[in-house]
């Protein structure tokens, strides 16, 4: 008989858009994955079945049985609360404005072990154990996608607060300023996540500002712009595009700036959508903008983009196990 392994762990990452799922070892190598959209009608039970079933793909690609895991780990947008592995308000779901129990319902589905945790803050965590994060105790991981969500490691712990820590895309950094999809005013969000820059795009581009953002949208048939279709607007030199990329940048220094201030981490980790795709290129801009707003300025966070790229979330939710 071989000695026995440790076991493999399942990870779910819960986004608006896709379900991603990975079976990864101990080492956080992925042995199988699988992705499937989210649903877009129903409520939290066909959302769970939907998980499910991206799980059990994962699973039969990694050539073993659901029961066999050590665990599966979702991370999850919303309210997820690690104690009791209710998920309230994940508004970008469908009928989800509510709680529902999704561990429970997992742990039924699957025959396995399910632990909840907050979507950023576990794709932080495989950043700092296995990423662009590894060198670094201390870490600011920011998701600059969709929206802009944070997540923290201090003293090689995660630090989730009461739970909701890590909204750096809600800090203010300007009063009174842009309405955030959130309803507040002036957060980091309001002026860097895809879909408010969307919105002011589309709101300039019917008052008569030139851009080629839509057209480009609609030639590779897109339902968004997506961070693809900025970096071809910013290719062109499209003029709107360039303008609502350096208003994003000088959010994103601005807010991670003073996080920074506060926590004094060794670095800052940018991932998401558009911090992936734009992190080399706009390295500079960003952390001359943070530059003007570090209150001690001789030593600047190492700033890094996130490594482990769409797998990230996934084998972050399945580390819930191996905390
Ligand atoms: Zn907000």
């Amino acid at each position: 008989m071989t000695p026995r392994k440790a076991p493999l762990l399942g990870g779910i990452d819960l986004g608006g858009t896709k379900i991603q799922t990975a079976v990864v070892d101990a080492k956080g190598k992925v042995a199988g994955e699988a992705r499937r959209p989210t649903p877009t009608s129903g409520g939290p039970g066909d959302v769970a079945e939907e998980m499910a079933a991206a799980m059990r793909e994962a699973v039969e690609a990694a050539g073993v049985e659901t029961a066999d895991l050590g665990g599966v780990g979702v991370g999850s947008p919303g309210d997820a609360d690690e104690k009791t592995g209710v998920v309230s308000a994940a508004k970008n779901l469908p009928g989800w404005e509510g709680s529902f129990p999704l561990a429970e319902s997992l742990r039924k589905e699957l025959g396995t072990d399910v632990r909840v945790g907050n979507d950023v803050q576990v794709a932080t965590e495989a950043e700092f154990q296995l990423g662009a994060g590894r060198e670094f105790s201390t870490l600011i991981g920011v998701f600059w996608g969709t929206g802009v969500g944070g997540g923290l490691i201090i003293d090689g712990k995660p630090w989730v607060g009461r739970g909701a820590a890590g909204e750096i895309g809600h800090m203010v950094v300007k009063r009174g300023g842009a309405k955030c999809p959130c309803g507040r005013k002036g957060c980091m969000e309001a002026y860097a996540g895809r879909s408010a820059m969307e919105a002011e795009a589309r709101r300039q581009h019917e008052e008569g500002h030139k851009t080629d953002l839509f057209k480009l949208m609609h030639k590779h048939d897109k339902p968004r712009l997506t961070s693809g279709i900025w970096e071809r607007a910013l290719d062109h030199g499209d003029h709107l595009a360039e303008k609502l990329i350096d208003r994003a940048i000088e959010a994103l220094g601005t807010g991670v700036a003073s996080a920074v201030n506060l926590l004094d981490p060794e670095a800052v980790v940018l991932g998401g959508g558009l911090g992936v795709r734009f992190g080399e290129r706009l390295m500079e801009p960003l952390t001359k903008e943070m530059g003007k707003h570090l209150f001690v300025d001789e030593r600047p966070p190492a700033v890094r983009v996130a490594s482990l790229g769409d797998l990230g979330g996934a084998i972050g939710a399945s580390l819930l196990f191996a905390r």
